[in-house]
């Protein structure tokens, strides 16, 4: 904003430069001649005056018919007027000299036309800005049946149409509608796809915009903007908005005020209030989309703004062939064409990656006259496509990678069933979700108030039993960083049976937290009891290493295994 006055102001101050200058430099020319007042009275009397300028008491100018311009003497009769004008003469009173006139005119002219000039071009510049900035109501002719895969996912945002539609059955209950809802996950993932699907479902308008929008914004438009896009959609009954890449607005506030980020705080604070301003009967639903949750400003995920998060994975083997199918649906494909290999080979593909490789390959036999697409262009496409990513984004995690953390949570999984069987595995993954770099294994605890020492110590051996997989099957030279996430929680665990809950005899009952000094003998403690945990451990996977090996196959086959398939496995 600030620039923009400051380039008018500069455009305006050149125009007024300009036209003072003409205005003074024709101001001198001496155009106008001197002439007694005998004389005015001969060319008055010849007919050869055309106009008399009364300028002042002391001083008129009059011009000739030729074009000439004189100056003489006020007469000051109470009849001089009338006099010229029963010669016909134009009498102009209190004016400026004609040249004097006429250089006003173009003067005025002059600044008008470039003050003209400069607000249109400001105007369609501006313009550009917020047009770009959020497209308008588009209604997106998608639904859930666009987006394969992410089953649940799609669960959590039906809920939402529904709200949509029949916000009365909720009013009945005083529900609380829910306001805003975050997706987060990689890119390419369907986040999109999906908030229009929402939209288009609900068959409500849809307004989306992009946090790196908003990135380099003149001061406080950022924060203009974001009011305007939240007005427009408050003139629709029921609405969604959508913001793209959040974070690049509600990143964490840096703790260290820096000037830089004032005008991204502007416009988060912006966000906030505006979504802080809703009232119950706004039937408007803010969808954000990021990649990490993390990242993100803890005001915005308060309760009453973003406090639904929904979490959108890369998609899993069977997500894959489904997204791969619908991608295909419109497009001519031979029989060879292997859906389910192909399914196995994308490991790590995003659902944007999948339609990617389709249409890659439907490029590659278009470019050979084929009649349709064969398995051998899909092969040539993955190629093609997996060398653009490994330069890219070096997301294609390599077969070695997969092995490892195929292991590691084969280690996990077995060692729970073995040790905790009142815990459920409930899934075990080798896909990356945002939680952890490799796969992970859910548990869920049975209900109880208390837990016994036993349990807790279970409880660390199943947390090591990642690593102590990769020990035994890569080699403790081999061992990775997988494993720190895991180290945390066993360290918590031992750390609160020692200091908190008395749990070790040589340490008494008593709550070290209180006890200065004692660090040494804690340290020590932990140190003794989680290599001694360690060890068992490692015993115990050895024991059972057929049983790990087939967990690990079955994962690096399918990867991941419900609840059943594991017992199936382990029993
Ligand atoms: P994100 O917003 O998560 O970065 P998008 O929604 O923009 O991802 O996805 C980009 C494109 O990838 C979509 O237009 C679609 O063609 C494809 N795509 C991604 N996920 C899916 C999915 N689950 N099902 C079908 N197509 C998908
Ligand atoms: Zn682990």
């Amino acid at each position: 904003m600030l620039k923009i006055k400051k380039k008018l102001f500069f455009i305006t101050f050149l125009a007024l430069t300009i036209s003072l200058f003409i205005g003074v430099y024709s101001y001198n020319i001496p155009s106008v001649m001197k002439s007694s007042y005998k004389d005015f009275l001969v060319r008055l009397n010849s007919g050869k005056i055309s106009d008399v300028y009364i300028e002042s008491s002391s001083n008129i100018k009059y011009t000739l018919k030729n074009g000439k311009k004189y100056s003489t003497s006020n007469p000051n009769t109470n009849t001089f007027k009338e006099e010229l004008l029963i010669k016909d003469i134009n009498v102009h009173e209190g004016t400026y000299s004609s040249s004097n006139l006429s250089n006003m005119i173009i003067s005025v002219l002059l600044i008008l036309g470039v003050g003209l000039l400069a607000y249109r071009y400001i105007k369609s510049k501006s313009k550009l800005k917020s047009s770009s900035l959020f497209k308008e109501a588009t209604a997106p002719n998608i639904n859930f049946d666009d987006v394969a895969g992410n089953i649940e996912t799609k669960e959590s945002l039906r809920e939402l149409v529904d709200f949509l539609k029949t916000p009365e059955k909720y009013k009945k209950f005083n529900a609380r509608q829910p306001k805003g809802v975050i997706l987060y996950g990689p890119p390419g993932t369907g986040k999109t796809l999906m908030a229009k699907a929402l939209a288009s479902e609900a068959n409500v308008p849809f307004y989306s915009t992009s946090g790196s929008d908003f990135v380099q914004m003149y001061a406080g438009v950022g924060a203009s903007r974001i009011r305007d896009l939240f007005k427009k959609a408050r003139e629709n009954e029921k609405a969604v908005i959508f913001i793209d890449e959040v974070d690049a607005i509600g990143k964490k506030r840096a703790a260290s005020p820096d000037s830089s980020n004032d005008e991204r705080d502007q416009t988060l604070n912006a966000l906030l209030t505006e979504m802080s301003g809703f009232k119950s009967c706004d039937n408007i639903i803010v969808l954000a989309a990021t990649n990490r949750l993390d990242s993100l400003d803890e005001a915005l995920l308060r309760p009453g703004r973003f406090d639904r998060h929904i979490e959108v994975s890369l998609p899993d083997i069977n997500a894959r062939e489904s997204i791969l199918r619908l991608h295909c649906t419109d497009k001519p494909l031979s029989n060879d064409v292997d859906i389910r290999k192909l399914a196995e080979m994308t490991v790590y593909f995003s659902g944007a990656k999948l339609e990617n490789l389709v249409n890659e390959a439907a490029i590659l036999a278009a470019k050979n006259n084929k009649e349709l697409i064969e398995q051998f262009d899909f092969e040539k496409a993955y190629e093609i496509v997996l060398a653009g990513f490994e330069k890219k984004d070096r997301s294609y995690i390599k077969e070695n990678d997969r092995r490892i953390t195929a292991y590691h949570e084969a280690g996990h999984a077995l060692v729970s069933r073995l040790l905790l069987p009142n815990v459920k595995v409930k899934k075990v993954s080798i896909i990356p979700s945002t939680k952890g770099a490799g796969g992970y294994t859910l548990n869920i605890h049975p209900n109880s108030l208390y837990h016994t020492k036993i349990s807790l110590i279970n409880n660390i051996k199943v947390s090591l039993a990642g690593r102590a997989a990769e020990d035994i099957i890569f080699g403790s030279d081999n061992i990775t960083t997988g494993a720190e996430g895991d180290i945390k929680h066993a360290t918590n665990i031992l750390l609160s049976m020692i200091k908190h809950y008395g749990m070790f005899e040589s340490m008494g009952m008593l709550n070290y937290e209180m006890i200065e000094g004692a660090s040494q003998k804690v340290l020590d403690l932990s140190n003794y009891n989680i290599t001694l945990y360690y060890n068992e451990v490692l015993t115990l996977l050895q024991e059972n290493k057929a049983t790990l090996d087939k967990i690990a196959d079955a994962l690096l086959e399918k990867e991941y295994l419900e609840e059943d398939e594991l017992s199936i496995l382990v029993s």
